[in-house]
């Protein structure tokens, strides 16, 4: 699709008239160290600002410089990464570190190919990372800048096909080539967050409401176009407490896949089979079963049916060579568990 090169130049002008740079307040924006870009850039990735806030300042005040984040163990990252979610964002922040402070003598890279060879940096980081700490004239492509393009100019290719994409992204970077990179970038990331919002996006105080095309032909709720949609797939967990009064059972998952490298209580596909697991990892212990829970909890992909079997042994004694570690409510802070046995601790341990 051919845009105008006015409509460029209008879109571009009333955009930056609307940004107030102060309005959305980001404590990285306080302090425009590199260091601060690239953990709240990744952070940032597909979650919002404000969730991110609290995360990042604690973040950077038990990390403050790269090094200090090379020399920490992944499980303590996690552990300051616990309730933030897609927690390979803080295995690979963690390894990224490493090459930064070992391989790269602690000098960040400047250009955006070099970021791209960072691990857990994709294109989008890229372009933020660049742009916001080096002002180089890189646009970001994420879905608030696709929502405002699309429906601004009335691009109906969709968002998630290669055409589309290439699209999408050649707009952008001819619009950032004519102003100030780090302002255009935040500019369009705060509108799209702020006021083209993906439901309810505020059109009659919009200061583009005149030359929108998707307000001018009523079809914001069509924009953008996406081929698929988001299937989600059930999955049922069966989780045992297993508890002896004041110490309980967890265990690591493994580090690939979901909640990769978080704690959760042992899991087991059967329930029929309770005693066997039993008999073979808490020997030398009776057992009661004391209460059955279950508890609903979505995922971006997936609905999970989790039912939590709370098991009072009368002596917990771990085999040797057990993957399992005992855990009580003094010690438990310094293990990193996921958001759904967060939820359990939250309505059962208080
Ligand atoms: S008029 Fe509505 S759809 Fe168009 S840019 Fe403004 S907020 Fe978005």
């Amino acid at each position: 699709m051919e845009i105008d090169h006015s409509d460029v130049s209008t879109f571009r002008s009333q955009l930056l008239n609307w940004h107030e740079p102060g309005d959305r307040p980001m404590p990285w924006k306080k302090h425009p160290d590199i260091y601060w870009v690239w953990i709240s850039e990744i952070m940032l990735q597909q979650t919002r600002v404000d969730q991110v806030i609290p995360f990042f300042e604690r973040f950077v005040q038990r990390f403050p410089k790269v090094e200090d984040l090379a020399a920490s163990s992944e499980g303590e990252v996690l552990k300051y990464w616990e309730g933030l979610g897609y927690y390979s964002r803080a295995r690979n922040l963690h390894k990224a570190s490493k090459v930064i402070a070992y391989e790269l003598n602690g000098v960040f890279p400047e250009n955006l190919n070099d970021w791209l060879s960072i691990p857990g940096v994709g294109p989008y980081t890229a372009a933020a990372i660049t742009s916001f700490a080096f002002n180089h004239p890189n646009a970001v492509v994420d879905g608030n800048v696709y929502r405002v393009l699309s429906r601004y100019f009335g691009i109906l290719s969709p968002i998630d096909s290669t055409k589309g994409k290439k699209e999408f992204a050649t707009l952008a970077q001819k619009i950032i080539s004519e102003v100030p990179p780090a302002d255009w970038n935040q500019a369009i990331m705060d509108f799209g967050a702020t006021v083209c919002k993906p439901n309810q996006p505020d059109c009659s105080h919009c200061p583009l409401n005149r030359d929108c095309h998707a307000n001018l032909e009523g079809s914001i709720r069509e924009l953008p176009v996406k081929l698929k949609k988001i299937q989600k797939t059930d999955w049922s967990i069966n989780y045992l407490h297993v508890h002896d009064g004041n110490r309980f059972l967890l265990r690591r998952r493994s580090k690939d896949g979901i909640w990769g490298g978080l704690h959760e209580f042992p899991t087991l596909e059967s329930p029929g089979k309770i005693g066997n697991w039993m008999q073979k990892n808490v020997p030398d212990s009776d057992f009661c079963i004391k209460k059955v829970t279950q508890i609903p909890h979505q995922l971006t992909h997936k609905n999970i049916s989790a039912t939590f079997y709370e098991l009072k042994a009368n002596h917990l004694k771990l085999n040797e060579n057990s993957d399992f570690v005992l855990a009580d409510e003094k010690n438990l802070t310094t293990f990193a568990v996921h958001s759904l046995m967060k939820k359990y601790f939250t309505i059962f341990m208080g």
